[in-house]
């Protein structure tokens, strides 16, 4: 894999398709496009997965709450992607059991639900994860006896899957690197390059890591994939005057994360807000559990979000209701994490709707500039939804006399990087044996399920950095399976190029750790300076940026409420 600084020299010239913005979309958009044979550049201005990427709910899901507003098309699409994407990325994308209370007095009663659990196994064509049943009460306090089980009618239990999104994005883009992509990370684009009639020719593209230095791309087609900032992508071809209309509603959401042992739960729980009735779960992590979301309006610059004392409070005191004899309290949050939902729909169009009743479905727009740009969706639906914009591109690519000689990218059955040679039986045991066997027992059994788990077969390559230097399987938090390795693998083989990528995108540390990440924050800057060739400054600089993302996380405990 070339490093951030290769790729960062490797850019320039020309391109088939420029693709801007490194989420799941954008990443999804390039594994596609280079699949086909098209020559690809992507620039991501930040990391890989900066943006909502990383700051979903983890769900590959057909999203049961959306049968009820009636969007079964999206509902279809979603499960036949869910399992797609359980082929794909057996080690990232696995079953969840979610429960489903039904108390006395409850919104809704137990044969509605029953009907749509049909609805929704039906709609997976019955290849769900494992097909639905009913608990009773008795069931229910046996499987989950943290939830309150007075009033409780029911539940019915049915499947979704659990994901890393920064991940899947990572090992998306990966995949698009290892078919000759450019993957530029710390590239941010700062205007469109346009011919003489008006179309958009390319951009030209900031050095954000390094510098400053800028590069012209040059683009048959160039493909606005930037999520929340997708008005301020278009906003850069505007002619003064002209302005563009607004495409999104953008609406925030957060999770918070708390300890297992505070909030024991075995499946995912479906919860409606004992205030307003909005739908959210709890979710089991491990050793962690983590509840979330809100849905509410946001403006201002993505960069920006964060959760509120307001939020954070919302999911504690729907938590409470569910949990009563497992009240969790402000002090027991170890994280928040904070997403803007890039939802299409002019602001005007949507005023007075809820934030939750606006539709997920995603829209592609072709500009008179050329600009292609993609909108909305979910990160279950990305690889389909990437398909629809490379075929847009392609269009495109035929009216200029391009495009030919392609090939079908066959997404749908080529499996990430981290799936290739996954055992047909899905036995993450078995993988685990195999990294531990790989690192010559120098790997403990708990940290090689940890690397199978994340990464896939990949998992091996990192067991041979610690046959080779045993130093590296040197644990960076006491207690918890993340190793120093990981951090070298990150620098050498995943485009990380600061402390945050690795803390935040790499390994789950800022979300997992109590402190975290904190306490091992001086041992990962100094692996990466090692690897990237940091000097001191950068490397405090590093650490500085570091701690004031951990800040922002944790601004909502300064305020009053
Ligand atoms: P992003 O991931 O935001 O990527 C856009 C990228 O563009 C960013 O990385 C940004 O840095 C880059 N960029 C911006 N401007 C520039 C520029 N000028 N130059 C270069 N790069 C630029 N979906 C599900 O399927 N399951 C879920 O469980 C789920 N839960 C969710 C929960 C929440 C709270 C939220 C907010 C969303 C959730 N979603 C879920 C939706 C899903 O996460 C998003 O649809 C998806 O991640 C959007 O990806 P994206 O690539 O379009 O945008």
């Amino acid at each position: 894999m070339p490093t951030r600084r290769e790729m960062w020299e490797r850019l320039g010239g020309d391109v088939d398709v420029l693709v801007v913005g490194g989420g799941i979309t954008g990443s999804g958009i390039a594994r596609d496009a280079v699949r086909r044979g098209l020559s690809v550049a992507l620039v991501e201005m930040n990391d890989l997965a900066y943006g909502t990427s990383s700051r979903s709910s983890k769900l590959v899901h057909g999203g049961l709450r959306y049968l009820e507003q009636g969007e079964l098309a999206m509902v279809f699409e979603s499960v036949s992607e869910r399992r797609i994407l359980m082929d794909l990325a057996p080690h990232l994308v696995n079953p969840l059991g979610f429960l489903f209370p039904v108390y006395k007095g409850s919104r809704h009663n137990l044969f509605v639900i029953n009907t749509g659990m049909w609805l929704y196994d039906g709609l997976s064509l019955f290849r769900s994860p494992k097909i639905h049943k009913n608990l009773k009460p008795k069931d229910v306090a046996e499987l989950e006896p943290a939830l309150d089980q007075k009033g409780l009618k029911g539940a019915p239990l049915y499947y979704d899957c659990s994901t890393d999104d920064a991940r899947l994005t990572l090992e998306t883009a990966i995949d698009a690197a290892d078919q000759g992509a450019i993957v530029c990370t710390g590239a941010k684009v700062k205007r469109f390059l346009k011919g003489e009639d008006g179309r958009i020719r390319g951009a030209l593209v900031e050095d954000t890591l390094h510098g400053g230095g800028t590069k012209e791309v040059r683009a048959k087609v160039v493909i606005n994939a930037t999520g929340p900032w997708t008005d301020a992508t278009r906003a850069l071809s505007s002619i003064p005057g002209q302005e563009h209309k607004k495409v999104l509603r953008p609406t925030k959401g957060i999770h918070i994360v708390v300890d297992a042992a505070k909030l024991p739960v075995k499946h995912a729980v479906v919860c409606f807000h004992p205030t307003d009735e909005r739908v959210l779960f709890a979710l089991p992590w491990g050793d962690r559990t983590y509840v979330g979301t809100t849905d509410t309006d946001f403006e201002g610059d993505p960069k920006d979000v964060a959760a509120t004392l307001e939020d954070v409070d919302y999911l504690i005191d729907a938590s409470n209701a569910y949990f009563p004899n497992h009240k969790i309290a402000r002090e027991d949050v170890i994280a928040t994490w904070a997403g803007l939902r890039p939802l299409v729909a002019p602001p005007e169009k949507t005023a007075g709707m809820s934030e939750s009743d606006v539709s997920r479905e995603h829209e592609i727009l072709v500009g008179r500039d050329g600009l292609i740009t993609i909108a909305g969706g979910k990160l279950t639906t990305y690889r389909r939804m990437s398909a629809e914009v490379v075929d847009t591109a392609v269009k495109l690519l035929r009216m200029q006399g391009g495009a030919k000689g392609l090939k079908p990218s066959r997404t749908d059955e080529s499996p990430l990087p981290g799936g290739q040679g996954w055992p047909e039986d899905d036995d993450h045991d078995a993988v685990a044996k195999r990294v531990r066997a790989a690192s010559e027992d120098r790997l403990e059994p708990d940290v090689a399920r940890h690397l199978a788990d994340n990464y896939g077969m990949r998992a091996m390559a990192i067991a041979k950095l610690v046959k080779e230097d045993p130093g590296l399987a040197h644990r960076l938090v006491a207690g918890r399976p993340e190793i120093l390795a990981q951090v070298t693998y990150a620098a050498t083989d995943e485009l990380a190029a600061s402390v945050t990528d690795v803390m935040v995108r790499r390994t789950q540390l800022f979300y997992r750790d109590v402190d975290q990440g904190l306490g091992c924050l001086d041992a990962v800057a100094h692996e990466l300076a090692r690897r990237l060739g940091w000097d001191e400054r950068t490397q405090r600089a590093m650490c500085d940026a570091y701690r004031a993302e951990v800040a922002l996380a944790r601004r909502w405990k300064t305020e009053i409420r």
